[in-house]
């Protein structure tokens, strides 16, 4: 049958030979993909059974990411979903219901606080924030009603390194789920899963992009039921994640290895800069003693990152640190972190329940920028401190 030209634009019956067995990951972007039986046509997410029936459940390259992500952290699952941020409400919208409790460390990323403070409360979801170095203490926040516990380690800014074994332990006697953000060490710098978490979830904006160019997440789990209870919502809320972005994360993940031995390197010979001032109060780095939690890390965790904070002594005022920001050159002012270039960020108000000083905290990310470069442009901007 000769076809219309027109016919031909959408139904065409050459393509291009098959046999190109490139290293990199092809992007498959799609909604319908087409199915082979019109007797066994079903709409479900369950990817482990019939991966393909729509697009928006996951695409041959959004999977191969969740896949990458799931091996890595030692997982069997994951799901790959539009940000960090997407995955915290995944997790909370799969495991917390109306009338439950849900323990929040006190030290959680910022966009986590809020959207229990502002939206899950009004899903009559209570949600308390407990002491990030309480460790196995946390036992006497358990209710009957607890059915979620959050942990993050290091804490947002503050950096406080979590006592996780002490903690599962004490939900796993109570059957609670434990879910961790465990962005700063990329899922791989401490592993979630042998520490007794139940769920683990990244920002894959952060390391595994590694270039500021992108924002996806990961929720990852072992067991069979967790893996049911999130598809259902990662479906039914349309969490999709575009297969353009996850192919840049596939790329990110090649090159994650260097740059972290890379970055912890930098951030360390910066973090003993800081340690080194007398305009400095406390350095709030995983890897140096002065960190709360410090102990706890040398145990639990592989290494350290490229972000951290730096308090400085009561000495130095608000507006001596604006202009001490403001004077740097290499550190840009920008939220986020993990990418190839330093950053800086100070804070009003975290919101806190515990007192932080928030006005004498600096936060740093180190980038992928040559060290002597970095201190040389930190030590041109101190003259503005004094
Ligand atoms: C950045 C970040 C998030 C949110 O990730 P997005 O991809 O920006 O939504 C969540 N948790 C932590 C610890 C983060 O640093």
């Amino acid at each position: 049958m000769a076809l219309d030209w027109q016919t031909k634009l959408i139904q065409p019956a050459v393509s291009a030979p098959h046999g190109f067995y490139s290293l990199a990951t092809p992007t498959f972007r799609g909604s319908t993909t087409i199915l082979p039986s019109a007797a066994d046509v079903a709409d479900h997410w369950v990817q482990i059974q019939r991966p393909y029936r729509y697009g928006s459940y996951g695409t041959p390259t959004t999977l191969e990411l969740g896949a990458r992500i799931a091996e890595i952290e030692g997982a069997e699952h994951c799901f790959i979903t539009p940000g960090g941020q997407a995955a915290i409400a995944l997790i909370y919208l799969a495991f917390a219901n109306a009338g439950t409790h849900v323990l929040v460390p006190d030290s959680v990323y910022g966009s986590s606080r809020e959207l229990a403070q502002r939206h899950l409360k009004r899903l009559d979801i209570d949600v308390e924030f407990y002491d990030p170095l309480m460790g196995g203490a946390i036992q006497s926040l358990i209710r009957n009603n607890t059915r979620l516990i959050w942990c993050e380690s290091p804490g947002s800014i503050t950096m406080e390194i979590q006592d996780i074994p002490a903690i599962t332990a004490v939900a796993r006697r109570s059957g609670i789920v434990t879910a961790l953000d465990n962005t700063y060490s990329a899922g791989v710098l401490f592993h979630a899963f042998s520490h007794g978490i139940d769920v683990s979830m990244q920002a894959l904006t952060k390391y595994v992009g590694g270039h500021s160019d992108l924002c996806l997440g990961s929720v990852t789990v072992r067991q069979a039921e967790l893996y049911r209870q999130l598809g259902d919502v990662h479906q039914l809320l349309g969490m999709y994640a575009s297969p353009d972005d996850c192919s840049l994360a596939l790329r990110g993940l090649q090159t994650m290895g260097v740059r972290l031995s890379h970055l912890e390197e930098s951030a360390l010979a910066i973090a003993r800069f800081f340690s080194e001032q007398p305009e400095v109060h406390a350095v709030l780095h995983p890897a140096l003693a002065s960190c709360p939690g410090h102990a706890i890390w040398s145990r639990d965790f592989r290494g350290s990152t490229s972000v951290f904070s730096v308090v400085f002594t009561e000495r130095i005022s608000r507006e001596a640190i604006v202009r001490f920001i403001q004077s740097l050159k290499m550190f840009k002012l920008g939220f986020g972190w993990g990418g190839v270039t330093s950053l800086v960020m100070r804070y009003d108000d975290l919101g806190r329940a515990a007192s932080v000083p928030t006005e004498r905290l600096v936060r740093f990310n180190v980038g992928l920028e040559s060290v002597e470069d970095l201190i040389a442009d930190l030590r041109a901007a101190w003259t503005a401190l004094r």
